[in-house]
């Protein structure tokens, strides 16, 4: 990837991201602290989509930087992937919130709210051009696959995401957390199974064009 690539995809992610922070389609535009655009290498081979910010992600404007951020940092170092190394985004870049008179609480998304920012997550992967999309829970993969999917039956299996890009969903780290014992030991295997498999997807070389294949002294 040359250094002209890379410095153009930075700027043009910078650009979307200020388009996000102006907007306001969404009521949970306007109770949000700050929005959480997404970040990472803007030359990433993996993204990884998330559902959507909690309160640590809207306290501090970036994404899975609470317990559940950290527990996906070590599932992708357990697979060679570095944090920086891939980007990280949401289904919505604005936390989903409930007031219970009390306080703010985080919620899912609402199906409304995911389609309003649908353009901005499409964006992002025109921009990165992704080898690999990894949707972290059953919300960020039905974003893409439609409400029938099943994260029980349909997790680990490859489906093919927007502009044709190998697609496999997961359990998501918050879910993990919230396991215990036998339960939490199972669920931890099936992930490793996917990281594998995202792994795998990554390491098959990518195939090169017809015309890259003919060695160019032919034509000289
Ligand atoms: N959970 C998510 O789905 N996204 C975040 O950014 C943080 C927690």
């Amino acid at each position: 990837m040359s250094l002209a690539e890379r410095t153009g995809r930075e700027r043009r992610l910078t650009n979307a991201a200020a388009v996000v922070e102006r907007c306001r389609k969404c009521a949970i535009g306007s109770t949000r602290t700050q929005s959480v655009y997404g970040e990472g290498d803007p030359c990433a081979e993996l993204m990884v989509v998330g559902e959507g910010p909690g309160e640590t992600e809207d306290r501090l404007g970036r994404p899975f930087v609470g317990r559940a951020g950290e527990l996906l940092e070590r599932m992708l170092l357990a697979i060679a992937l570095p944090r920086d190394s891939v980007f990280i985004c949401n289904t919505v870049k604005c936390r989903p919130t409930l007031d219970d008179g009390v306080r703010l609480r985080n919620r899912a998304p609402e199906p409304s709210e995911m389609a309003n920012c649908r353009p901005y997550l499409d964006e992002q992967i025109e921009i990165i051009a992704p080898r690999v999309i990894l949707a972290l829970g059953a919300p960020a993969a039905r974003s893409f696959l439609g409400q029938k999917f099943s994260i029980t039956k349909q997790r680990g299996l490859w489906f093919e995401g927007p502009s044709g890009i190998p697609l496999l969903a997961t359990f998501h780290p918050a879910y993990l957390l919230r396991q215990t014992g036998g339960e939490l030991t199972a669920v931890k295997r099936l992930v490793w199974d996917d990281l594998k498999a995202v792994r795998g997807k990554l390491d098959e070389r990518p195939q090169p064009l017809a015309g890259e294949a003919i060695q160019p002294e032919l034509f000289g």
